[in-house]
């Protein structure tokens, strides 16, 4: 039994960037589920094609851009498709982003400046567009997908801690300037997810950071397309400027004890 009713983003219009894989996907799909006709926009178009494909036979309306979030005119050109095929567009959520887990020092330059420039300038870069094209006149619903790292100090991910830190400040930022416009902004930063490219990377810690988690599990895809779902809706219509830890409570867990 679905938990949200399956109407409530009917004739809704949602952009997921990185929407062709992982947690993206899922929060497409879900999104799809529940009416919205959808936008998804990465770099590789195979990917997207794909996906693109098996939501269509799943009987969603789906448009797929092939779009780098760091180039501004490509995300424009996103804007255009999205606004030319459906007319509107009501959702954007924020998910494209890069990771490799690595020591400080063992990050070069080039890489730091990637994450930040995928994860932080992306968000901006996506964000701005929508507004410029659409959202400031209609207002709508901006979802960042961010990360549990802003209190904490997070080794090997430097990069993605200093990104998605800059991404809760941009998400706070733009609920308070863009509020008044009919736009709330809020960001999800998911725990350990599992089968995701993000955690496979993490081979290493992932049963670690699992057993250690208070719920004493990953999360699943479905469980961030959730609570990005209940962010979107009117169910949350006076939420604006949050950062919603989807972690199972691995971010309030100062002492990290095995099960007691
Ligand atoms: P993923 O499958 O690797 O998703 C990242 C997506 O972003 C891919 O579809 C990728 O497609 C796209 N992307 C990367 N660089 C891009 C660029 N320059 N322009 C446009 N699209 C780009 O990983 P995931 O684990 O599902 O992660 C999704 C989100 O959740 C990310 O924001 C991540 O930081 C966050 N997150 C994940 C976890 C986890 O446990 N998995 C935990 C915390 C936070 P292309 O390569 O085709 O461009």
């Amino acid at each position: 039994m679905p938990t949200f009713a399956p109407d409530i983003l009917a004739a809704k219009v949602a952009l997921v960037t990185g929407g062709g894989t992982g947690i993206g996907k899922e929060i497409a799909r879900t999104f799809g589920r529940h009416g919205a006709r959808l936008c998804i926009a990465a770099r590789r178009q195979d990917v997207l094609e794909a996906t693109k494909e098996e939501f269509e036979r799943e009987g969603f309306e789906c448009l797929a851009v092939p779009c780098d979030v760091r180039q501004p005119d490509q995300v424009e050109r996103v804007l255009e498709e999205t606004l030319a095929r459906f007319g509107r567009l009501d959702i954007l959520v924020n998910n494209a982003a890069g990771n490799f887990p690595a020591p400080m020092a063992g990050i070069s330059y080039n890489g730091f400046k990637s994450i930040v420039d995928i994860d932080l300038l992306g968000t901006y870069n996506v964000s701005k567009a929508a507004f410029d094209a659409w959202l400031g006149e209609h207002g709508g619903n901006i979802v960042n997908i961010s990360a549990p790292f802003e209190q904490m100090g997070a080794a090997y991910q430097a990069h993605v801690a200093a990104a998605k830190s800059g991404v809760n400040s941009l998400t706070r930022t733009c609920a308070v300037e863009w509020g008044p416009k009919g736009i709330r902004t809020n960001a999800v930063a998911p725990g350990a997810i599992s089968d995701t490219e993000g955690l496979e990377r993490f081979d290493a810690v992932d049963d670690a950071s699992n057993l250690s988690a208070p719920l004493r599990r990953p999360g699943s895809k479905q469980e961030i397309a959730d609570t990005v779902l209940f962010l979107v809706s009117d169910a949350a219509s006076y939420v604006n400027g949050q950062v919603i830890y989807v972690d199972g409570g691995s971010g309030v867990d100062a002492m990290k004890l095995p099960p007691l």
